[in-house]
């Protein structure tokens, strides 16, 4: 089988006072096979945003090449890449609902808004049905389709921000510390909604946290980054289990209430 989506020795450096950079990630490579689920993890500061904005195309990088469901898309430009045909397969869930909602859009209005901005004419005519079936996915019940996000819970708009994601069927989403916001159950009810949709639509996911103790739960396999770099990657049990990296031992060892055994 082929990656979905493929990362070769991506590097990335920002530029900060004085002249010199900072390399936020540096020479990482990754892939993400259709239908699993990636789980990076890694302190604050690692390089983990960097390296989702990155692959979504919405910053640019300096090195290295990425291809998405069979296409190089290294070098089509975020703004490019914004109107481009994968766009749609490739959907993106952030940390702050709050901030990435807009606030004038009812929850209806904010999981079409995708169909209508990127969807063919024939999505855009039965669009409402789209929606409908979206927040069912995503477990929004009805009567909130019509608030407002200031009208609405952490979860719920975790929720809408899903269910936007997922309205034109995408084959992957990338979420970044979807859940941070969020309170344990919460937390606990999203990831359900994640696992749910993996099996009924066979969506892959790249789940992005500083959390171990909620990656664990979620992911297939994980990467372990640290100052921009990959020090470790494999089957997440396996990592969990049996870290190799002085720096996951570190990590795994810090994890409040390790207990070897958690389900959901
Ligand atoms: P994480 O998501 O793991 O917390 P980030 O990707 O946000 O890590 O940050 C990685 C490194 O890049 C950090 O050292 C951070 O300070 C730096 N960084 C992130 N964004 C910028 C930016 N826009 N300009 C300069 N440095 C940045
Ligand atoms: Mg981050």
């Amino acid at each position: 089988m082929t990656p979905l989506l493929d990362l070769r020795a991506i590097t990335k450096r920002y530029p900060v006072p004085g002249g010199n950079s900072v390399t936020a990630v540096d020479a990482v490579d990754f892939h993400v096979m259709p239908g699993e689920i990636l789980g990076i993890v890694g302190e604050s500061g690692s390089g983990k945003t960097t390296l989702s904005r990155i692959a979504a195309r919405l910053i640019p990088h300096d090195e290295g090449r990425i291809t998405f469901d069979g296409e190089d898309i290294t070098r089509i430009s975020g703004a490019k890449f914004a109107r481009h045909p994968k766009r749609r397969a490739l959907q993106m869930v952030f940390q702050d609902p709050l901030a990435s909602l807009n606030p004038r859009f009812r929850a209806r209005e904010a999981i079409g808004d995708p169909v209508h901005r990127l969807g063919t004419a024939a999505e855009r005519g039965r669009a409402a049905e789209l929606v409908a079936e979206a927040a069912r996915l995503a477990g929004l019940p009805e009567r909130l389709m019509s608030a407002y996000p200031h009208q609405m819970s952490g979860g719920q708009r975790a929720r809408v921000d899903i269910a936007r994601a997922i309205v034109l069927r995408p084959k992957m989403i990338l979420l970044d510390e979807p859940t941070s916001a969020l309170d344990a159950s919460l937390q606990a009810h999203v990831i359900r909604t994640l696992l749910d949709l993996r099996s009924e639509l066979g969506l892959s996911f790249i789940f992005v946290s500083h959390d171990l103790n909620l990656v664990r739960l979620i992911s297939d396999r994980l990467l372990v980054m640290h100052r921009g770099r990959v020090v470790e990657q494999g089957v997440a049990q396996a990592v969990f289990e049996a870290p190799q990296a002085e720096y996951t031992k570190t990590l795994i060892a810090a994890i409040p209430q390790v207990g070897r055994r958690r389900s959901v």
